[in-house]
């Protein structure tokens, strides 16, 4: 049994993982790269670090960068799904899986095997197909609006902006990406200009937001589907529970059952070094630096969130 742990500590304990992520940065342990193939996260300090917890209750704790917008990357991924299947429905099921793929997060070599059709949304070709289907759906233009709206409105952040220099250098070096999506096109599988839906995927991963913003545009995950602050439904309680069973599945690419083992939760990093996590009925958790490991997953990230999960007794599996 977990140790039982009283909410209110959660403030003290993200300002101690936050000192200890310091010290760890200072005797040069811990340590990642920054993502590089990406000229403009290259220059990111490594020595980031934010961390940001919004309670379903509505309480929010918050260390060292947590306000410091940073890259979303991938963790778009689950936004755009999550729209996506409002938009689309179960549908989208017939041309995306739900397997862990086993592979890097921009792998081609399944992909070509399984005839076009991506192992899960939250890898960059299930991902592809997730935004070609907004791109398809989306009654406003040009689609991105539609993406970032959505993620606005869940960090009730009107200000959150897209990075265009970020997009800009996505797309001046996203050849893995037309690859991906240009195979997909051949089998049938992406229903837009190929170009749109490659716009629309840089622009949506260039998203600029804190952790305070992302922990809190996740909230409606960790309660059952409804944004607990405004009582919106987002999605039902069936999709919620089995957008958190991808994320716990799939969210760390390679990696995910290293990270499932080490910290439990239904989770979704990004390149920029972001992670956002859920507890589920509790809260939403969100941590940033930018140093990554060899699958692409912030190492101080996954330290925190591990530290956060022992300490606060909130692993799915407790
Ligand atoms: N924009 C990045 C890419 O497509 C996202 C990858 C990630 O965050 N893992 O390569």
């Amino acid at each position: 049994m977990a140790q039982p742990f009283d909410d209110a500590e959660l403030g003290a304990l993200l300002h101690r993982i936050a000192d200890e992520a310091r010290q760890d940065f200072a005797k040069g342990q811990n340590l990642g790269k920054v993502a590089d193939y990406i000229p403009a996260l290259a220059a990111i300090d490594p020595n980031k670090f934010g961390i940001a917890v919004t309670m379903v209750d509505g309480r929010q704790f918050c260390a060292r960068d947590a306000l410091e917008p940073f890259s979303l990357q991938s963790i778009s991924k689950v936004f755009t799904l999550t729209l996506a299947l409002e938009l689309v429905g179960d549908e989208l099921w017939s041309r995306v899986g739900r397997e862990p793929s086993g592979t890097p997060f921009n792998s081609l070599v399944q992909l070509e095997y399984e005839k076009g059709i991506p192992r899960n949304p939250l890898i960059n070709a299930g991902a592809l197909v997730v935004t070609d289907a907004i791109v398809a759906a989306a009654a406003v233009s040009p689609p991105i609006k539609a993406i970032a709206d959505f993620i606005r409105v869940r960090a009730a952040n009107p200000t959150i902006r897209i990075d265009d220099v970020v997009a800009q250098s996505e797309k001046a070096w996203g050849y893995r990406n037309a690859a991906l999506a240009n195979l997909m096109k051949a089998f049938g599988n992406i229903k837009s200009p190929v170009a749109d839906v490659l716009d629309t995927y840089f622009a949506q991963c260039s998203i600029a937001m804190s952790c305070a913003d992302l922990s809190r545009a996740m909230l409606y995950l960790a309660n059952a589907g409804i944004d607990p602050q405004s009582g919106q439904r987002v999605v039902s309680e069936q999709r919620a529970r089995r957008i958190k069973a991808i994320m716990l599945t799939c969210g760390h690419y390679d990696a995910s059952g290293d990270f499932a083992f080490r910290v439990g939760l239904p989770a979704k990093s990004g390149v920029g070094g972001g992670i956002a996590a859920i507890v589920p009925g509790r809260m939403s958790i969100a941590v940033w630096s930018p140093a990554l490991s060899a699958q692409g997953n912030s190492v101080a990230g996954t330290i925190a969130l591990e530290k956060l999960a022992a300490a606060a007794g909130c692993s799915i599996f407790d």
